[in-house]
């Protein structure tokens, strides 16, 4: 199982080698082999990425948003053509089963590709009639955007990044997480298939110093950033110096408040899809499960049991529904959020070991008795270890489920619809479900609040994150002045 790319980086509509850079082994975490090995770019690459890109966006921004959009949409029939090949190559990057990456990853970027490809054509301003005279907005696209990705989901992340910055007439230099550097350069090369021009979107390998040297750049109008609140802080803030545009998409420890009115099973459906699904590497998981008491232990029993049915092993089995982590260093992580579980006082009720195969494989993990103080309950772990958290009171749950710097997402299950409303209405977060989780479809805004983030991907809410109006009075008449 090689994954090995034709290069590196993809940069002004071609595979682009600079083996001077540092290299990157892309390791496949199931098994530890290396797959791929790549080179991080080196300043002379980030200068040519930077130069295409800007030599690329007069022409791109000049054109019909409906021909952009074509363009995007063409890309978004090839994913959808070659979808068993880029989840394949998806697993390898990430080691998510192929169960998960068939229908999630290359599958959920071609439709952010096709519903912006769409919508490019709809773009405009406005008029605004004021008497006689009148104004008219230009919706104007940002200029040169770059887009940083987190390892999780690679292909979806470059493509919600790159979807809407392009349909918006923006260009794109995208650094994918150096864990996951393969599914990007598929989506460049795919893009330039189905007629991208040169240099409109590029990828360039590497570090954080990389994706560093990019957001500093005076040439770099708008940086979208999916990683963590610590990495956001510094990206926010090199940001800030130049005055440029950001998306954050952060992380979160989101609450999902399960009301002892709700079905059982679906509430348990929910918290095994918001805590195991990409074995915990998520977002915008729901790892903070508030179960009111009086279900609480049938809660615990029946997520028990249904836990004990995960198909872990090979993640390119079909029948496989739950994989390995990331890499070695995510897997550290987790088991020492597990170990620090144990010693504050949560009862396990399963899992919390690393299982005796190779690759990085830790079991899922279900806590009980988890109070708000430990640390379980209040750090983003991302890997798969759910934490029940008991309620009796409606108001209390709320404070408790706000009482975070995260704010990124929330859900509530329950069958009574005004509760339901009610709590959603108060939750601190961006994004929230109502007896569901965790579904994103791009026709709906995603983003949080607090910590987790700035502004909104996906939807229509995406275009205004990468344009920018321009305002024009007309003056119809004679111009009145005091002297
Ligand atoms: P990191 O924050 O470590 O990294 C994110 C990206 O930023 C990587 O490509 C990283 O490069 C790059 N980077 C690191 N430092 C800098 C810097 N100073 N300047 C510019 N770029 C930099 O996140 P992870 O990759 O570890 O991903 C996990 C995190 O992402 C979790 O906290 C999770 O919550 C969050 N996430 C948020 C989502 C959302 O939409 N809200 C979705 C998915 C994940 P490199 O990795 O090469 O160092």
């Amino acid at each position: 199982m090689i994954a090995q790319p034709e290069a590196s980086h993809f940069v002004n509509g071609a595979y682009l080698e600079d083996a001077e850079g540092p290299q990157i082994d892309v390791i496949y975490p199931a098994d530890g082999r290396s797959v791929a090995t790549l080179h991080g770019a080196t300043p002379d690459v980030v200068e040519r990425a930077l130069r295409t890109a800007q030599a690329a966006l007069p022409a791109w921004r000049a054109m019909t948003g409906t021909e952009r959009g074509r363009i995007l949409r063409r890309a978004a029939d090839i994913i959808r053509d070659r979808n068993r090949a880029l989840s394949e190559l998806e697993t390898l990057d990430t080691g998510k089963p192929l169960q998960e990456t068939l229908v999630a990853d290359a599958a959920s970027g071609a439709d952010a590709l096709e519903y912006f490809g769409g919508l490019a054509g709809t773009l405009t301003g406005e008029h605004i009639p004021l008497g006689g005279d009148f104004a008219y907005t230009i919706r104007e696209p940002l200029g040169v955007c770059v887009g940083i990705g987190a390892w999780n989901y690679p292909t979806q992340i470059a493509c919600w990044k790159a979807a809407p910055a392009l349909a918006c007439g923006n260009v794109m230099i995208f650094k994918p997480s150096e864990q996951t550097p393969l599914g990007a350069l598929k989506l460049a090369a795919i893009l330039t298939e189905a007629g991208l021009p040169r240099g409109v979107f590029n990828v360039v390998q590497g570090r954080g110093d990389v994706g560093a040297a990019l957001v500093t750049d005076p040439r770099v109008n708008k940086v979208s950033l999916t990683g963590s609140v610590p990495t956001g802080r510094k990206v926010y803030a090199a940001a800030a110096a130049g005055m440029k545009h950001v998306t954050m998409e952060l992380g979160g420890k989101s609450p999902l408040i399960i009301f002892d009115d709700a079905d059982l099973d679906d509430a348990v459906s929910a918290a095994i899809n918001g805590n195991f699904y990409s074995s915990g590497q998520i977002c915008s998981n729901g790892t903070r499960v508030f179960v009111h008491r009086a279900i609480k232990e049938a809660f615990l029993q029946r997520l028990a049991d249904r836990v004990s049915n995960a198909v872990i092993g090979d993640p390119m089995d079909e029948a496989t529904n739950f994989g390995p982590m990331v890499s070695e260093a995510q897997t550290a992580i987790v088991l020492g959020y597990i170990a620090k579980g144990q010693a504050e006082g949560a009862r396990l009720v399963t899992g919390g070991t690393r299982l005796d195969r190779p690759g990085c494989f830790i079991a899922p993990t279900v806590f009980a008795d988890v109070t708000d103080g430990m640390t379980i309950a209040r750090e983003e772990i991302f890997g798969p270890v759910l934490s029940v958290l008991d309620f009796d009171d409606e108001a209390d749950v709320i404070a408790r489920a706000n009482a975070t710097d995260f704010g990124l997402a929330g859900a509530v299950f329950t069958r009574d619809l005004t509760r339901a409303h009610r709590v959603v209405a108060a939750l601190e977060a961006g994004t929230c479900w109502i007896n569901t989780y965790n579904l994103t479809p791009v026709e709906m805004p995603f983003g949080g609040v607090k910590a987790s983030g700035v502004g909104r991907e996906n939807a229509k809410a995406a275009v205004d994150h990468y344009t920018q109006l321009k305002t024009v009075y007309v003056g119809m008449g004679p111009v009145d002045a005091p002297f």
